[in-house]
């Protein structure tokens, strides 16, 4: 539960639907057999693809809005082949179309180029892999299609090597309803907006947005929905709605909508792991307030609860209060911060296990019990470790018999079972796909399963976000590659057991069952994974012991209604008025945004200390701190060489002139805190810090505050100098 899903609250995130290559072909055939045979004659067009593409030939800027699985790859092929076909002998069109995600670039790709390459037209990809070495200008100037990631073309912009969007005719945005806040999308649309409001006389190109959904933001109502479609379409000046409506009949044989249902289950009435190791966390709590006296208060957060991720937030606040709270005698403050830091760590370390019991079974939450504390046993297991594990080794056999007392199973996974049980009776074919919140939970569901002789034969595989954490690496693109071919191409595993992964962009095998384990989401999130649910018959069960959860699903579901609502309003506007509204909002917009423009941080030039953030053990001063191609921190001098330690990094990389050697750790006696990396850079050895790993302390004042990104860290940077370097 160290997992990043956990702590989404102050994280933005951006979702996108499947990539939908399969779907050009009319067949289910794998991406790579695919196109073969369609590329001597050209692929036929659907009614309703015709009628949604149809604002866009006519040269308007539109959104398509249309379900995930209805072919709006093959609507933006339509599109770009009318574009670059009118214009006169001697002149030509030039298309960028843009996707979030490497796999989505990668599809996106070989569609166009096996599109278009057959008419004559040159197709380019340029993404984040590749621009280190490509001549960007060069590319765009030569092609005529070009696919981008989009901080490419940000970058690009931002360094003068394109100097104007007027060179491309017409741009598509994939998943464009991610046009918002800070995101590259927006990026590039604030450029044009500068451009469009600046009254330049270079002509801008046509702007097309594809998504499943548009979104409603935080409405309440059919009004604010309406507010947040306006501010979306103002973002990508657009003037046009895009949805399906002569031909609705046709796209609903096509996409089929899986049913939905809900099923409300039971918790355990008595619960005795939770109580053994709810006392165990007492214990453990008022160890720490013997320690240090104001535990209690160190955090705003009230009411905790020990199981909920309510305690989750409290014990991360508490772990960041403890860090910054300083003493007079500095050796009496690394000790109590040091055991402070165990406390909480092991806090949490119980607080996941009571969440594991609660959605899976006593023996899974136990296990994650042990393996922990077998690793703190193979760590440093200094006296207050042994002390800890000593009182969680007193309870272990009375854990050990709970867990195995048949009247402790857990009632929702004899639900889960029945239902999965029921489903393959019905159908001994089906392909399920099971989402679960955490990855400690897609461990623990995958033994189950395996374990259980009533469920083993759907051999499970599992499936979990590329995001790291602390203490887990996420899967690699590779890896997960290699978990959907088997689940496409073995027949004998039936089930796949995932995180909130499928928003990475990863095309999923169609799947009929679909199955919701505790687990809710936006509504952009609801349509697509009700998405992957293609073929017919297909059900999507949302399964909870949480009336609370049923509710919030059901406030999604009418949250979908509203902005569907709302674009059929909207499409009755006169478009003159609508491109009035929208011509206000981006005014608006532009004005706040040159207003902040202006109010930038104060530079504070006060050398300040970089403390370890476990230790509390000084560090080095920001004035040795150096910053490299304006995003990564190194320290210069012999000082700092003495503070940290390294071990070779397991997964060495190279990125841009990078290139990934060793970890490197404080060197604090039994510290170890994680403190970066040390890469080769150019000629230079160098340590790479990151600033969440430490406390900054003003001099003077001995304030200490804590950053968890560099950018929001305002004190003088001064770049890194390869001449310094060689004194
Ligand atoms: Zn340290």
């Amino acid at each position: 539960l160290e997992d990043d899903e956990m702590e989404t609250s102050d994280v933005q995130i951006f979702y996108q639907e499947d990539p939908e290559f399969q779907n050009l072909s009319q067949n289910s055939c794998p991406p790579s057999e695919v196109s073969r045979n369609n590329l001597d004659r050209p692929l036929k067009a659907r009614s309703y693809q015709l009628e949604l593409a149809l604002p866009a030939k006519e040269g308007k800027n539109t959104i398509i809005c249309a379900p995930t699985g209805c072919g709006k790859t093959f609507v933006s092929l339509l599109i770009c082949d009318h574009h670059l076909k009118k214009f006169p002998q001697g002149q030509n069109g030039k298309v960028v179309f843009f996707a979030n995600q490497i796999p989505v670039y990668e599809q996106q790709k070989s569609a166009y180029s096996e599109y278009f390459e057959r008419y004559g037209y040159r197709v380019a990809g340029i993404s984040g892999a590749t621009a280190e070495n490509v001549p960007v200008a060069q590319i765009v100037e030569n092609s005529d299609i070009i696919i981008l990631t989009p901080q490419i073309l940000v970058n690009n912009l931002k360094n003068g090597t394109i100097p104007s969007l007027s060179v491309f005719t017409l741009m598509i945005f994939d998943e464009c309803h991610n046009t918002s806040k800070q995101h590259p999308y927006n990026m590039i649309m604030f450029n044009y907006l500068d451009q469009k409001l600046g009254g330049s006389s270079d002509p801008l190109p046509q702007v097309v947005g594809l998504t499943a959904s548009v979104g409603v933001g935080d409405a309440k109502n059919t009004d604010e929905a309406i507010d947040y479609i306006c501010k979306l379409c103002a973002s990508l000046d657009a003037t046009v709605l895009a949805t399906v409506k002569d031909n609705l009949e046709e796209l609903e044989e096509i996409v089929y909508k899986p049913q939905k249902f809900f099923r409300k289950v039971e918790s355990r009435t008595t619960d005795k792991f939770k109580c053994i190791v709810s006392q165990l966390m007492r214990q453990t709590e008022s160890m720490a307030k013997s320690i240090y006296e104001e535990f209690e208060n160190l955090s705003q957060i009230r009411n905790r609860e020990f199981g909920t991720q309510k305690y989750e937030q409290w014990i991360v606040a508490v772990q960041k209060a403890c860090v910054v709270f300083q003493m007079q005698d500095k050796d009496e403050e690394s000790r109590i911060c040091k055991a402070l830091f165990l406390y909480t760590s092991h806090l949490r370390k119980y607080n996941d296990a009571l969440i594991i019991n609660e959605h899976a079974r006593m023996k899974d939450a136990l296990d994650y019990l042990k393996d922990f504390f077998s690793q703190v046993r193979a760590a440093g297991f200094n006296e207050i470790e042994q002390d800890l594990t000593r009182r969680f080794d007193e309870k272990l056999q009375e854990l050990e018999s709970i867990s195995v007392d048949p009247s402790n199973e857990n009632p929702k996974l004899k639900d889960l079972c029945f239902i999965l049980q029921e489903e393959y009776h019905l159908n001994p074919e089906s392909r399920t796909i099971l989402f679960v919140k955490t990855r400690a939970l897609v461990d623990a569901l995958k033994k189950w399963i395996e374990e259980n002789s009533k469920l083993s034969f759907l051999k499970p595989g599992t499936l979990t976000g590329r995001g790291k954490t602390d203490q887990n690496i996420g899967m690699t693109l590779p890896a997960q590659k290699c978990v959907l071919d088997t689940f496409r191409t073995n027949g004998d595993n039936k089930i796949l057991i995932a995180t909130s992964v499928a928003d990475e962009g990863i095309d999923i095998a169609q799947c009929n069952l679909v199955i919701l384990y505790e687990y809710v989401g936006n509504v952009i999130k609801m349509i697509q994974t009700r998405g992957r649910g293609r073929a017919r018959g297909s059900k999507c069960i949302l399964l909870t012991s949480n009336a609370y959860v049923i509710e919030k699903e059901k406030i999604n579901m009418y949250k979908e209604k509203m902005m569907n609502d709302s674009i059929l309003s909207l499409q009755r506007w006169d478009e003159e008025v609508f491109k009035e509204k929208i011509l206000q909002i981006q005014m608006n917009e532009k004005f706040i945004r040159d207003s902040q423009e202006k109010a930038k941080p104060v530079l504070d030039k006060e050398n300040k200390k970089l403390l370890c953030r476990k230790c509390k053990a000084l560090a080095c001063y920001t004035a040795d701190i150096r910053v490299v191609e304006e995003c990564h921190y190194t320290v210069i001098g012999d000082a700092f060489k003495e503070c940290f330690v390294s071990k070779k990094h397991p997964k060495a990389k190279k990125f841009g002139n990078f290139e990934k050697r060793a970890k490197i750790y404080c060197a604090g006696q039994d510290c170890n805190h994680d403190w970066g990396i040390h890469v080769k850079y150019k000629a230079f050895e160098i340590p790479v810090i990151k600033i969440e790993s430490f406390v900054v302390e003003d001099i003077a004042t001995g304030i200490q505050t804590l950053y968890s990104k560099w950018k929001d860290f305002h004190f003088e940077k001064i770049p890194f100098d390869p001449a310094e370097m060689s004194r």
